[in-house]
């Protein structure tokens, strides 16, 4: 049997806001949007591969809240898994982009209002009902 990789994704929050990231990358996926993650590292914590991959992609320092209950299968072996995160003092916008080309940070009234990748749409709603009680 073929294990699971876990690619984790975060609902980063702020002032009630959801952090959604437009994909620049590949060309099937360029122009959708997502939660920013990816794979957890051989030996890593999902909770520590969701800090770093927060600091390569976005070039924020972030710490993780909670995990947002789910799993939301990917192409397999990939499993998507969210958790929400915070910015640190200091990372209060995202600076670096790496594998996006736009942000947006949604009210709950706007949350549908991105073109979110399909596989996204279930964790996106589990989020809004946790963070806004949707
Ligand atoms: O960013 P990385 O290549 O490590 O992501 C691993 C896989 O997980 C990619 O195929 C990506 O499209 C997918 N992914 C996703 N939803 C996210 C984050 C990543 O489907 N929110």
């Amino acid at each position: 049997m073929t294990e699971l990789i876990v690619v984790v994704g975060a609902a980063v929050l702020s002032g009630g806001r959801l952090l959604a990231a437009r994909r620049s990358a590949p060309v099937e996926l360029a122009g959708r949007w997502e939660l920013p993650g990816g794979k957890v590292e051989p030996g890593e914590s999902p909770e520590r591969a969701l800090v770093r991959e927060l600091r390569e992609e976005l070039g924020v320092s972030a710490e993780v809240v909670r995990r947002v209950p789910g799993e939301y299968a990917l192409r397999a072996p990939y499993v998507l898994r969210v958790w929400t995160v915070r910015l640190l003092a200091g990372s209060s916008e995202p600076l670096a982009l790496q594998d996006h080309d736009a942000l947006r940070w949604l009210t709950a009234d706007e949350v549908w209002d991105v073109d979110w990748l399909d596989q996204d749409v279930p964790a996106v709603a589990e989020v809004a009902r946790v963070v806004w009680g949707e």
